[in-house]
């Protein structure tokens, strides 16, 4: 008998799966709407200008090297990090009370703010909205958290169950995690508005509970740094604890560079000194230290005017290419006269919208239209374009009718 005989094969991953299934398809009309990532309105990848000059910037200078980066990463990318999600002027900037650890993208700085959970703030369970981004299911209880879920889509509005949502949080446990998205929730692209941020905040505090923040869309929601950095500000403006786990995938195109942080904010800089300490226990023994291309393009885009500017007009222009997408999808629909209100594409924030189409009109579009994306009904608008619209509109109308 060979080793692992009996070992079983396990299903592809829900969302990479699908572009697994999107590759096997010879058909000319395939459309990949599955991933998160952005496309041109060719349907090409996009690497930014702004990252490629840093990258000529880099290769030019000879005085670069390989070395180790120390574990918790390059200390300037972790600055300008922290400074890009808070405010400047943010009194836990000021006061020296954020420790940020550089890490592997959004995916690992919510993995290692987890396994720092599960080391030092033992016992609470994790409250994540319902629904949320399928890999969280995976991460937190990874790292030994108990999991729990708290109201947050109603599918009759299309829109926040801000009730469900204040009562659940309301009845959980004093000190629990909740795990929140700092905007363009996903997969449903249903933010609360500033006035209810402020209710969710109130609750939050009143009752103890530490927030997590998994801020994977800043810039890339509105267009706007700081509005979609809003929520998180508001946390971090009141003096109380919360983590923050960042993703420079989206925002700077930098998907398979890895490239992202952990912050806590804390109450003292002695506390963050002591837990960054921590941390990088944590991390020694996991993968050691990050990699250091994917940091030192940040820095150098961040830490430069010219280049800030650049990267700040390109990071608009993806986002108000989505927003264009879903009005053109919106407008193709009404065309068609297809049944149903469509209000929600237009309505529904960042890179996907929660069309409310389910599994079997997935497995329609995806059969007679070769159309892919998750079985959840989720559309990465991203991955659409002026061209690739009507395609996308004919297989709804034939789906719903
Ligand atoms: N959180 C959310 C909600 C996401 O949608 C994503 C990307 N799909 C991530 C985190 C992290 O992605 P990455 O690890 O590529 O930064």
């Amino acid at each position: 008998k060979c080793l692992w005989e009996d070992v079983e094969m396990a299903p592809e991953d829900p969302i990479l799966g699908v572009t697994l299934a999107y590759n096997k398809d010879t058909s000319a009309v395939k459309l990949n709407l599955g991933v998160g990532a952005y496309r041109t309105e060719e349907g090409k990848p996009f690497v930014l200008e702004s990252v490629r000059k840093a990258e000529a910037i880099l290769a030019a200078d000879r005085s670069r090297n390989k070395e180790y980066l120390p574990i918790t990463g390059l200390a300037a990318f972790n600055k300008l990090s922290r400074e890009l999600i808070l405010e400047n002027d943010c009194p836990a900037l000021v006061e020296n009370r954020v420790a940020t650890i550089q890490c592997l993208s959004g995916t690992g700085s919510l993995r290692v703010g987890a396994d720092f959970l599960a080391a030092h703030y033992p016992n609470a369970a994790i409250y994540l909205p319902d629904p949320t981004w399928g890999n969280h299911k995976g991460i937190f209880p990874a790292s030994g958290l108990c999991m729990k879920k708290y109201r947050y889509y109603n599918s009759q509005s299309r829109g926040l169950d801000i009730e469900g949502m204040i009562k659940d949080l309301k009845s959980a446990p004093s000190g629990s995690v909740v795990l929140l998205h700092g905007c363009a929730h996903n997969p449903t692209g249903v933010d609360p508005l500033p006035e209810q941020w402020e209710v969710i905040r109130q609750v939050i505090r009143d009752k103890g509970h530490l927030p997590f923040f998994d801020c994977a869309y800043q810039g890339f929601a509105s267009g706007d740094l700081s509005q979609d950095a809003a929520a998180v500000r508001s946390f971090a403006g009141d003096g109380g604890e919360l983590l923050i786990a960042q993703s420079f995938a989206k925002n700077m195109g930098l998907y398979g560079e890895r490239v992202g942080a952990l912050s806590v904010v804390c109450r003292s800089e002695v506390i963050a000194k002591k837990l960054e300490s921590q941390v990088k226990i944590i991390i020694r023994k996991m993968y050691s230290s990050p990699p250091i291309h994917g940091a030192s393009i940040v820095t150098t885009v961040l830490g430069d005017k010219e280049l800030r500017e650049e990267w700040m007009s390109e990071l608009r222009g993806m986002a108000n290419r989505i927003i264009q997408m879903r009005k053109q999808l919106y407008d193709a629909l009404i065309l068609r006269e297809t049944p149903g209100d469509w209000s929600h594409i237009l309505n529904q924030i960042g890179m996907f919208t929660y069309s409310g189409l389910n599994k079997e009109q997935v497995a329609v579009m995806t059969r007679d239209y070769h159309v892919y994306m998750t079985s959840n009904g989720r559309i990465s608008m991203a991955g659409l374009s002026p061209s690739t619209v009507p395609h996308l509109a004919d297989a709804i109308h034939a789906a719903v009718t």
